[in-house]
């Protein structure tokens, strides 16, 4: 009998989409699967995406990757947040963290202990209870689940890296795991006449690369999805109207700072990623409101460093696939859709989505059921992620250019109104479960973007005053103790992970 499961794979792409599928298929699934990935030299990979969010941390624990060994692999540097300038208003800043502020005490979030604090006349900012913000300022790092012998969780981080190292280190190790790569530009796709499944992909040197299960990686062109099975592009520019990037690196400044830093212009902002050798620096920007030369301009007088070479243009439409699992293809990246990089969510979706095929791997049956669930799970993903994006841009009240003011009065999705809405009454958030972006992160944004809630939750109340004073003051104890305890980032990095001098 002849089996039901698959057992060739082709992956279309090489770039951080392509090999992270490849990594995790090949470490997941059994050695009956054959996995192809082919990609292109010539045509190259988008070459940006170099901050990522905590959860990047579990798929090298999956894959069983040392950490160290891959900061020193990509010129890796850790990542404890956003820095926001100038989103709110002119002049504003704040840091998105990736940890709570405080400490949640006896069911309630700390940021409602806060709020009480602050209708009593207090001063102090929630950012000052947060021990993320205290040591990202200090320019200091430790690895940390918990703050000593005290209920405070520890440091939850991420990496900033050289993106095309990361893909370069997933080869390695997929080809070290029996994955085939094969060098070539797809020239044609072919189709089964009865189902419309791809059958194959033919190469410009004539060769046929059959499979039974296609993996789109191919970048904003979504060569198998859009272009071979006609699956169409929905586009947010509405809501999320940036299209057009400039990517530029400049020379490495001290000291090196464990966040990333976002920096609003005037018709978008702009990215601060430092790494080992280098920063890297990028200006994403709507050509409805302003020119490529302005950009440039802008991008090249707000470097902390020396420009390594000219600013790269890159282009690009927020939205995603009407569908990601289409016949027997599933397209996984910038293929399958895109969010600006505001808060580096796109390797994330990347690998959320890898885990999601390889969960409901289909057989060679291709249940429409597999499909369906995908497709609505990732559909729901990205929509939540989006709506996360679109507070940052709506939330807003310069009224110093005409795109920060489209952006402040443009419609937005109702799920994030109503959530805007609820926290401006109550300081309450409505998470949904599946939703990346934990309270803590939601709070910070509406605060920073000074969204300040009428009122706060009857539980806060419980404290005496002299207990809530205590509890807010025993915080900021905490807080000075764990940072006075932290190595310097700099230093941490030079003695765990530095890359070395010939890399
Ligand atoms: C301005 C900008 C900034 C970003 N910053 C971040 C960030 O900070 N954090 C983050 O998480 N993400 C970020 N991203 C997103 C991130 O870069 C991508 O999600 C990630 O690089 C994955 O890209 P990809 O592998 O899907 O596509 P690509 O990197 O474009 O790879 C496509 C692959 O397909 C191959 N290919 C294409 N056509 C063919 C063909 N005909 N034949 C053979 N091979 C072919 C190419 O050779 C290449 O190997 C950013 C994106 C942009 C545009």
């Amino acid at each position: 009998m002849q089996t039901q499961h698959i057992q060739r794979v082709v992956i279309v792409g090489g770039g951080t989409a392509g090999w992270i599928a490849a990594a995790a298929m090949s470490k997941l699934l059994s050695s009956n699967v054959s996995i192809t990935l082919v990609e292109s030299e010539v045509i190259g990979t988008v070459g940006v995406g170099e901050a990522t969010i905590p959860q990047i941390r579990r798929l090298n624990g999956i894959l069983g990757l040392s950490e160290d060994e891959v900061l020193a692999a990509t010129q890796g540097t850790f990542k404890l947040g956003i820095e926001f300038n100038n989103w709110g208003r002119i002049g504003d800043r704040y840091l998105h963290t990736f940890g709570d502020a405080g400490i949640n005490l006896a069911g309630l979030h700390f940021h409602q202990y806060w709020l009480r604090a602050r209708a009593e006349g207090g001063t102090a900012s929630l950012w000052d209870y947060s021990f993320h913000h205290r040591a990202a300022y200090a320019h200091k790092f430790g690895r940390l689940e918990r703050v000593g012998n005290t209920p405070m969780t520890g440091l939850a981080y991420a990496f900033h890296f050289d993106a095309g190292l990361y893909a370069r280190y997933l080869r390695s190790y997929a080809e070290a795991r029996g994955v085939t790569r094969i060098e070539g530009k797809v020239v044609d796709v072919a189709l089964e006449p009865e189902r419309g499944h791809i059958a194959s992909v033919t190469l410009e040197s004539g060769a046929q690369v059959e499979g039974e299960l296609f993996v789109d990686c191919s970048g904003f062109r979504g060569l198998l999805i859009g272009d071979a099975l006609g699956v169409e592009y929905q586009d947010w520019s509405h809501w999320l109207p940036c299209n057009r990037a400039l990517a530029v690196a400049s020379a490495r400044t001290e000291p090196l700072l464990p966040y990333t830093r976002s920096t609003a212009h005037e018709a978008g902002w702009q990215w601060r990623i430092p790494l080992q050798h280098r920063t890297g620096n990028g200006h994403v920007f709507c050509d409805s409101f302003t020119s490529e030369d302005a950009a440039a301009s802008t991008l090249l007088a707000n470097l902390d460093g020396t420009p390594l070479s000219d600013p790269r243009p890159l282009r690009f439409t927020t939205g995603r696939r009407a569908v990601f699992w289409e016949k027997n293809c599933v397209a996984i990246g910038l293929s399958s859709g895109f969010l600006e990089p505001l808060e580096s969510t796109s390797i994330h979706l990347i690998q959320s989505n890898v885990s999601r095929l390889i969960e409901l791997f289909p057989t060679r049956a291709f249940h429409p059921a597999h499909a369906a669930l995908y497709n609505e799970q990732t559909a729901h993903e990205i929509e939540l992620v989006r709506d996360f994006l679109i507070l940052h841009y709506h939330l807003n009240q310069r009224d110093d250019s005409e795109f920060w003011r489209y952006c402040a009065n443009m419609d937005i999705p109702d799920s994030l109104q109503a959530k805007m809405d609820l926290f401006a009454a109550t300081g309450l958030l409505h998470k949904e479960p599946e939703d990346l972006f934990r309270e803590s992160s939601w709070v910070q944004v509406m605060l920073g973007q000074n969204l300040m809630p009428a009122g706060y939750h009857e539980m806060a109340n419980r404290l005496r005053p002299d207990q809530l004073r205590d509890f807010l003051a025993q915080v900021q104890t905490i807080i000075a103790k764990a940072t006075s305890g932290l190595p310097a980032h700099g230093d941490f990095i030079a003695a765990h992970c530095r890359t070395p001098a010939a890399q």
